[in-house]
């Protein structure tokens, strides 16, 4: 069946996001042109406003409409406790625990497989801020699965030298569940029952 070939290039668009198949991305781009134009458009100006105005913190590497971002611009943060997460929607869980420490967004984690290396992630910038900043203790707070926990190991034993306090969240969080997906208190949980490395 031929299609407008802009409709194809929606819906190759559509198809490159995550967890968007083949037959989704054609059930959305036909969706978008059955709704009303405006409303269609209302995406298109979404995505151009949150890509023209969300900021990459020059710190934490976290999201935010300003640089530095808000957590790493608060003064009443706790500035010795440090979490590590591998994306900034790890750092959105952890604010709803209410964390009142400061963060580092590796923005991934180590997945040989997927060709992401640890020089893909922000570990240099990892250690530059223990150097500068006065960290009392770095929370690993990867994942549970099996990239994650090696992330974690292999962060554990970059950061062994550093003369800090190195610490992993509990277990606890259910199999297949991620740190994104789980309820505050779960992550409450995990970070109160952090257990020391080495
Ligand atoms: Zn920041």
């Amino acid at each position: 069946m031929a299609r407008p070939a802009s409709l194809e290039t929606l819906m190759h668009a559509l198809a490159r996001l995550p967890g968007i198949g083949r037959v989704t991305s054609e059930r959305l781009a036909y969706h978008l042109m059955a709704v009303p134009e405006a409303e269609a458009l209302e995406l298109a100006a979404a995505i151009r406003e949150a890509r023209s105005r969300v900021r990459v913190c020059s710190i934490c590497a976290n999201l935010d409409s300003c640089d530095p971002c808000g957590i790493c611009g608060d003064p009443e943060r706790d500035r010795g406790l440090l979490l590590v997460v591998e994306g900034p929607r790890e750092v959105a869980a952890f604010e709803s625990t209410g964390y009142r420490g400061l963060y580092h967004v590796l923005q991934g984690r180590i997945a040989p497989l997927e060709g992401v290396g640890e020089e893909d992630l922000t570990i240099a910038s990892l250690r530059d801020r223990l150097r500068k900043e006065e960290i009392r203790e770095v929370v690993l707070a990867t994942d549970p699965d099996l990239e994650g926990e090696a992330t974690a190991h292999r962060l554990a034993e970059i950061l062994q030298k550093e003369g800090l306090r190195l610490t992993r969240i509990a277990r606890g969080i259910p199999a297949g569940a991620t740190i994104a997906q789980v309820q505050h208190t779960i992550l409450s949980d995990a970070l109160e029952g952090r257990r020391d490395l080495g």
